[in-house]
């Protein structure tokens, strides 16, 4: 370890890089990974530029030491943190807005940009960036690169990644899409050859680590509007969203039960105390006078065209059951949920810093992420609350959008842990004991399949050829696995 770290040292001046173990111990651990328990890195270093990335991999590979990529560690299932030891490489330094093509509507920006920068100058050029309804500090590139779930994923494909830059330990720095061409810019993701920006996707830094990369980029319109319907039920609320965003009403839609709405109030209330309704026993049926769900749709263009698809989605809505509320109306009787929404889905910022931290105060399990058709997600939603009512302790609740012209719906079941990591250890491990076998059941029985791969190799294996072709693709990029190994992927 002394020689790994004197060549490091020879890369990255003082400040730059640390072993200390106090500073270790904050990369040991994230909202899934309990203080403690995972082994302490050996190390920790602050890239600010490719070359110095492509050097610490030649260095790491040299000495056979694992390499753990952060980008800004607000993933929620320890993808960052280094399990199996070795070297962390903390990419916030990396955090330039190369560019903003407002031409060819496209961003080259670093890994360490966070969506808050990013949606700031966005919306001084008259732009948008597809968001998740994560934190305003994660990174738009790793959350991109993990086919992220979020504002625009229901009627534009949810990939908003272009062309990536990429430090592999063997095949050195590689360049993706029409970035490859050097003389043809940043805008496509492929063009008269194989799609290998695709390959990176989903990779979570086990075959390399993007340094910069092209993300798609929305006009924002003349007119931005937000439309809130409440549900008494899934079924209706699923059925609106498909036809809404398969007819062309609305550029994005997603339903959130009532749990998750009164968490949106409890985050403009900035109280870390829920409510008697928020923990009642039964989960499935709101408290009196209280909607099961709000569907929350955004509409842009032309404020005419707006006007016209707003009316055709309360049309819709009626049909199916659905009860338009007015913008007032809404910030009047659930101010917090009217704030959020609307910060997200028409200013497009996400929440600013003080209600991240609301986040924060309460733990999101993912206690199941997953896509799946339709139709299966009306049997998915029964089977989930019947086991919720056996394991889960309150308050869960769930959130569905459409993903990619409604072909499929992601759809996010999640406990609301209130105890502290420790705390609540015993029942976390009881939790995760559960998933594990769920998602092979949801995916036999629904063919849902896992949203974000959850460190299970036998879930992996499902895939045989694709498997077994993507091990031989490690091999050639990270002979040694070096990069990322506690993902347990390879
Ligand atoms: C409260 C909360 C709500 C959330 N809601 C959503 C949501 O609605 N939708 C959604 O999609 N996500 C959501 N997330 C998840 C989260 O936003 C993403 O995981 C996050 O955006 C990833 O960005 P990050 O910078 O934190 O990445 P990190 O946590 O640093 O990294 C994520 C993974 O990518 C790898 N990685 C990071 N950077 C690179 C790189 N440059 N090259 C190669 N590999 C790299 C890491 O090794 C790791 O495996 C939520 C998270 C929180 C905390």
């Amino acid at each position: 370890m002394n020689g790994l770290y004197r060549a490091l040292a020879s890369l990255f001046p003082e400040g730059r890089i640390s072993d200390d173990e106090a500073v270790l111990a904050c990369y040991s651990a994230d909202s899934a990974i309990p203080p403690g328990s995972a082994t302490l890195p050996s190390c920790v270093v602050l890239p600010k530029a490719t070359e110095e990335v492509l050097h610490l991999v030649q260095i790491a590979d040299r000495f056979r030491v694992p390499v753990a990529p952060m980008a800004r560690g607000s993933n929620i299932a320890g993808m960052a943190v280094p399990l199996q030891g070795g070297i962390v490489a903390d990419l916030r330094l990396m955090n330039k807005i190369i560019e903003i093509n407002k031409d060819a509507a496209y961003a080259v920006i670093e890994p360490g940009v966070t969506f808050h920068e990013l949606s700031r100058e966005l919306k001084k050029a008259g732009f948008f960036c597809h968001l998740p309804t994560a934190a305003g500090g994660s990174s738009p590139l790793a959350n991109y690169l993990m086919r992220p779930s979020g504002n625009f994923a229901a009627k534009w494909d949810p990939d908003p990644v272009l062309s990536l830059e990429v430090v592999t330990p063997k095949a050195g720095i590689i360049k993706t899409g029409s970035a490859s061409f050097e003389t043809a810019g940043w805008r496509a993701r492929y063009h008269c050859f194989s799609d290998l920006t695709g390959l990176f996707a989903c990779s979570y830094g086990t075959l390399g680590i993007v340094t910069k990369g092209s993300v798609k980029i929305f006009d924002r319109g003349e007119e931005e509007r937000l439309l809130l319907t409440t549900f008494d039920g899934f079924p209706p609320a699923l059925e609106y969203m498909k036809r809404i965003v398969r007819r062309n009403l609305a550029e994005s839609v997603t339903f959130w039960t009532w749990g998750w709405n009164m968490f949106h109030e409890m985050m403009l209330s900035k109280s870390e105390k829920m409510s008697e309704e928020m923990l009642k026993s039964d989960q499935r049926t709101p408290p009196p006078g209280i909607p099961f769900g709000i569907a929350s749709a955004r509409l842009s263009g032309y404020k005419e065209v707006v006007n016209t698809q707003e009316n055709v989605c309360i049309k819709i809505a009626r049909e199916l059951g659905g009860d338009y509320l007015e913008n007032e109306e809404a910030s009047e009787k659930y101010p917090g949920c009217y704030r959020y929404l609307h910060s997200y889905f028409v200013e497009g910022m996400l929440p600013k810093p003080g209600e991240e931290s609301q986040i924060r105060a309460g733990l999101h399990l993912p206690g199941c992420l997953l896509t799946a058709e339709p139709s299966k997600l009306i049997e998915i939603e029964k089977f989930m609350w019947d086991l919720a009512e056996r394991e889960f302790k309150p308050p869960y609740f769930f959130r569905a959008l459409p993903h990619s012209h409604a072909r499929e719906f992601f759809f996010a079941f999640v406990v609301y842990v209130t105890g502290s990591l420790i705390e609540e250890r015993e029942y976390l491990q009881h939790l995760k004991g559960i998933y594990g076998k769920l998602y092979r059941d949801l995916l036999r029985n629904y063919g849902g399949v896992m949203f974000r791969y959850r460190k299970d190799p036998t879930f992996f294996a499902t895939t045989c050829m694709y498997g077994d072709l993507l091990r031989r693709i490690k091999k050639l990029l990270d002979p040694n696995n070096i990069m990322n190994p506690g993902m347990l992927l390879f």
